[in-house]
């Protein structure tokens, strides 16, 4: 399936939608507030392209499936194929945007399967799962290394954080998962939460934004039965 990735400037890539490899703990302050060991190497997981969503359209809740606990989350769009040992320069090279994600998770799903030693994918990759923003080109962003990311809910700062805060920072996150999956074009990386996660609300506004260079408003709404 051919997919639109949209530009903030109206331009769009025409890739495959592909999966979408996911980082855990790669902020040391969230993984303290849900009391996690953080990992000696990256924690990684993968969303299906059946969970990408537009994020400037409305997150439906749904009743069957229970509370959904947001996560905000820098993207990083793949513009070349990855695969084995690459250097932190084709690393650069194949970064083809930089955008904002949402990684939706069911928490207390999650719990349950934690404690049971399950699989997450219940909690993490359901239909919807994976709401992504328009892309910046990555040459519109001075440092990969001091982007800063922020989520207002109704008006009030949840999460700030920056990618100076990484644990793995993005280029040698890209070359660890190279090691681990191959990364196609039209595959998409997010990156990791800074701590404030929590529930959202139906009637909820969310204003995400990547310092000035990309802001995406979006609202929570209950499903329509
Ligand atoms: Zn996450």
């Amino acid at each position: 399936m051919t997919y639109q990735h949209l530009f903030v400037d109206g331009t769009s890539a025409q890739l495959p939608l592909g999966k979408v490899v996911c980082v855990g703990r790669n902020y040391a302050e969230h993984a303290r507030e849900l009391n996690n060991p953080v990992t000696s190497e990256p924690l990684l997981f993968i969303k299906p392209s059946t969970s990408v969503v537009p994020l400037s359209a409305p997150v439906v809740l749904s009743a069957r499936r229970g509370p959904v606990h947001y996560e905000t989350e820098i993207a990083l769009l793949i513009g070349e194929t990855l695969s084995g040992d690459v250097t932190e320069q084709q690393a650069k090279r194949a970064l083809a945007g930089i955008g904002l994600a949402l990684d939706l998770t069911l928490r207390e799903l999650q719990d349950q399967l934690k404690a049971k030693a399950h699989p997450w994918e219940r909690a993490k990759a359901f239909d919807g799962a994976c709401p992504l923003s328009v892309f910046i080109d990555p040459a519109h962003a001075a440092a990969l290394n001091a982007l800063p990311l922020m989520l207002k809910i109704n008006g009030e700062v949840r999460q700030q954080g920056s990618s100076a805060d990484m644990i793995t920072p993005i280029l040698p996150l890209l070359q660890h998962i190279a090691q681990v999956f191959t990364l196609l074009p039209g595959d998409v990386v997010i990156t990791g939460t800074p701590a404030g996660v929590g529930v959202l609300h139906a009637g909820d506004q969310l204003a995400l934004s990547l310092g000035d260079l990309l802001k995406v408003t979006t609202e929570v709404t209950n499903e329509v039965a």
